[in-house]
């Protein structure tokens, strides 16, 4: 294929056209390992029929650093669902940045061709492309260049399992991988797509389930029952009086302020019977600073909401999950990361991201990562140009330590 960027090299040799080459070069190295790893499947199970546990992806990425003389494991979680790691002993072994990228993808509904990249301009698309097999690829495209090259600082390259799931892959990460590296990193940077921003802070998430208990009776008999339903009127208007409240309070200046929603309600088995039972789901984001006291006290609120409707019914309720917010100071290591990216500006991410379980494991960590678009979307695309400044910014950052 005609290549225009090699014949003006090869014509003017100068300092210019060869930096072009070289370029080319270093697109060209990333979209074949973007590429790769978008062909394989890696769909998170658990969210998709389509899906396919991480254990190809991870050998696929293991073998990329096996072939660079890297030391490198596979990790088995459980059945196929696998972490892979890697490690690059830098001059002060000690001194270990900590890099992280997950490799299970959202399900590919309604996409055409999800797992072949296609090329449109600077447009990458392909599942996965945006969040976050490009973070993977400038891990990859990083252990390729600092092979040959002294590096300042310990490498840790780490590519975890259902990110986009219960973060399995990082829970096992945190618990038997870190533990085992000669010295706690000092940083953490998780590739998730912040269009380059530095994303200092970010969101946690809390789940909670109310279950409200009735008597079942015929319905032209209500009197013989005790309705579940009704009730669940209470529990929605307290839930909305509390997001409200949230959204008086002082906005955090990257994330602006916590929310709450309802996300799944059920209840009742027909309706020409009283329901018996009635269940209500509600998500609470949560924002930096916020304490687990002030997330029991809105439980609190529902629940008195719901014993004080009318009726005779009971309720149980309880938090049936909860990830941590995260958020780090702008430190010195901080500032040297943003200076190393271009001077971008910092950001907070409304969603969550395994970071913030390196960051509750004592390694502060941030998310920095390409442009794009369509993160679980179906036109999900990442840009080139941008993909090639991570790598460069992270290039300069780690070069930087010397
Ligand atoms: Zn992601």
């Amino acid at each position: 294929m005609y290549n225009s960027v090699e014949v003006v090299a090869s014509i003017f040799h100068s300092p210019v056209s060869l930096g072009l080459d070289r370029s080319k070069k270093l697109q060209d190295q990333l979209i074949q390992y973007l590429t790769k790893l978008v062909h394989i499947n890696s769909v998170n199970p658990d969210l998709s029929t389509e899906g396919q546990q991480e254990r190809e992806i991870a050998e696929y990425v293991s073998r990329h650093f096996h072939q660079l003389g890297i030391p490198t494991q596979v990790h088995t979680i459980n059945g196929d669902r696998c972490n892979t790691t890697a490690f690059l002993k830098g001059a002060n072994p000690e001194k270990i940045l900590l890099m992280n990228g997950h490799l299970d993808t959202v399900g590919i509904e309604d996409m055409t061709d999800p797992f072949n990249l296609r090329k449109d301009g600077d447009k990458l698309y392909g599942r996965g492309t945006y969040d976050m097999l490009a973070g993977c690829a400038v891990q990859m495209g990083l252990a390729a260049y600092f092979k040959d090259q002294p590096c300042p600082i310990s490498l840790a390259f780490t590519f975890v399992a259902d990110e986009e799931s219960l973060s399995m892959g990082m829970e096992h990460l945190v618990e038997h991988y870190l533990p085992s590296l000669p010295a706690k990193p000092f940083l953490g940077i998780f590739m998730e797509p912040t269009e380059e921003s530095i994303g200092i802070s970010n969101k946690g998430y809390a789940w909670f389930e109310i279950e409200i208990e009735g008597l079942a009776a015929h319905g032209s008999r209500p009197e013989e029952g005790i309705n579940a339903i009704f009730p669940l009127a209470a529990a929605l208007q307290e839930l909305e009086i509390i997001n409200q409240e949230l959204a008086q309070e002082k906005p955090h200046p990257y994330l602006g302020h916590a929310t709450l929603h309802p996300g799944l309600i059920s209840g009742g088995t027909g309706q020409s019977v009283i329901a018996a039972m009635s269940k209500l789901n509600w998500e609470r984001r949560i924002l930096p600073g916020e304490s687990q006291d002030k997330l029991d006290t809105e439980l609190k609120r529902v629940i008195s909401a719901i014993e004080n409707a009318n009726g005779d019914h009971t309720v149980k309720a309880r938090q049936t999950f909860n990830r941590p917010p995260n958020e780090i100071p702008k430190d010195d290591l901080v500032v040297k990361l943003k200076k190393a990216a271009g001077n971008t500006n910092y950001n907070g991410m409304s969603y969550w991201a395994d970071s913030a379980l390196a960051s509750q494991a004592g390694i502060p960590s941030i998310l920095f990562g390409p442009a794009g678009h369509g993160a679980h979307a179906v036109d999900e695309w990442v840009s080139l140009a941008s993909l090639v400044n991570c790598y460069e910014s992270m290039k300069r950052f780690i070069l930087d330590f010397d």
